[in-house]
């Protein structure tokens, strides 16, 4: 049958172009996206640079109501497997702070890896190909925008809800609702927060300041940098936190997790008596935090007037600021999509439906989030590789 495929993958991102050449050998595989161009969270990814994998990939950089879900997938293929295949196309690498490995040029050379291995395998790739509708009797039936097609085993690979300009979409939930698959709730994750309107009018000067900080809210702490926006925090920090975040949360920022502030203006007191608070707040903190901590104080407030009650005043703005994020900035620029299909009814070691014989999610469109780092992409890839070879 002219239309017939032995496998259809819905979503050509990582998972979706990753999957279809690991399989495609000897047999016909059609891979269908919505969107005009392919990959584009690839190209987007890393400051486009794309950090394709991360070296310390662990169990527990992931959440999903199953923690235990990742493992079978991530030991099947590991970080290290997929860094043998960039080597073997001549990529070139960078390793950014520990295990994180990005494209030194571009974040194109990964997607024309994963381009150049489907049309090696005669992997057929269709863009701007709406999905109007899935039913299974023997074989999935799928009617497009283009063409009724058929197929033996259909693969879910349209990701999550972030970025609907870069064709995020909610679809593999409706499918996996479709056929009776359970749902996690989604919400942004890896996100900036934003900020109440009055604290941000009064931090508006620190917009473009980036600081090393450690970030907690009751459960997990995480020190990295940390950018002053005009709509609130990002950086690393804030997205990492942000995975662990619920709406209407405190959060408490050290601003200088590598000194004790007391002790360091105990003994520069000593040295310098008549320095200006400010000034020497200046040269240990980025200036304009420096001034942002020190409105509260009489501008002319020499070190040798610091007494104790001021000393621990300005101890609690430098390492125990607390505030209350007014919520994310959202789908609209988050990286990832926390929740999505239950990893329940999904099995660890194929990604096959446990409901559907022969239908199979993979990547991000799972309840399964990576931490910032390289973990997503590599989600993305461990994923589909289980897949793959269950399709075989
Ligand atoms: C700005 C940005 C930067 C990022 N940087 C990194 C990074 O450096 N490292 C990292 O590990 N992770 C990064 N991520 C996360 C990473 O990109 C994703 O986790 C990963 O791409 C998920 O792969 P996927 O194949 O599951 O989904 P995607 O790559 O999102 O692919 C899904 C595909 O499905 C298609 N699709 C959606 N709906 C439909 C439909 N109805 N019909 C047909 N096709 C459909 C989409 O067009 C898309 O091509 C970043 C994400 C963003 C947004």
């Amino acid at each position: 049958m002219k239309n017939h495929y032995d496998t259809i993958i819905i979503g050509a991102g990582a998972a979706g172009l990753f999957c279809a050449f690991n399989i495609a050998n000897n047999k016909r595989v059609l891979v269908l996206d919505h969107a005009n161009k392919v990959g584009k969270k690839i190209l987007m990814s890393g400051g486009g640079r794309c950090n394709f994998t991360n070296l310390n990939t662990l169990y527990d950089d992931f959440t999903s109501e199953n923690p235990h879900f990742v493992k079978s997938a991530l030991n099947q293929y590991t970080a290290y497997d997929f860094l043998s295949l960039v080597e073997s196309h001549d990529i070139e690498y960078v390793e950014k702070d520990k295990g994180q490995l990005f494209c030194k040029h571009s974040s194109k050379d990964i997607l024309k890896m994963l381009l150049d291995e489907c049309a090696k395998a005669g992997v057929k790739i269709f863009k701007k190909c709406e999905v109007n509708k899935i039913t299974k009797d023997s074989n999935f039936d799928i009617v497009t925008n283009i063409d009724v097609f058929s197929c033996d085993s259909l693969v879910i690979a349209t990701g999550g809800l972030s970025i609907p300009t870069l064709g995020a979409s909610a679809y593999g939930y409706t499918v996996a609702e479709q056929f009776g698959h359970k749902m996690v709730s989604t919400k942004a994750s890896l996100v900036p927060f934003t900020l109440p309107k009055r604290l941000l009018s009064r931090i508006k000067e620190l917009a473009g300041v980036s600081l090393r900080v450690s970030v907690s809210n009751n459960k997990y702490t995480i020190e990295d940098d940390m950018l002053f926006t005009h709509r609130g925090l990002s950086g690393p920090a804030i997205l990492k936190l942000s995975a662990y975040w619920n709406y209407g949360e405190e959060i408490e920022i050290d601003l200088l997790p590598s000194a004790n502030i007391s002790d360091y203006f105990k003994s520069e007191r000593l040295k310098h008596p008549d320095k200006l608070l400010v000034n020497s707040l200046s040269a240990i903190i980025p200036k304009r935090v420096a001034e942002f901590i020190c409105e509260d104080f009489p501008v002319e407030l020499k070190l040798k007037q610091l007494d104790k009650p001021v000393i621990n005043k300005i101890h609690k703005a430098v390492h125990n600021w607390c505030i209350t994020p007014s919520g994310t900035e959202g789908y609209r620029t988050a990286e990832v999509t926390s929740g999505g299909i239950s990893t329940e009814q999904i099995s660890s070691k194929t990604l096959e439906s446990k409901i559907v014989d022969n239908l199979y999610f993979i990547g991000e469109v799972l309840d399964v989030t990576g931490q910032l780092g390289g973990y997503n992409f590599q989600w993305a890839w461990s994923s589909a590789w289980c897949a793959a070879q269950a399709i075989k």
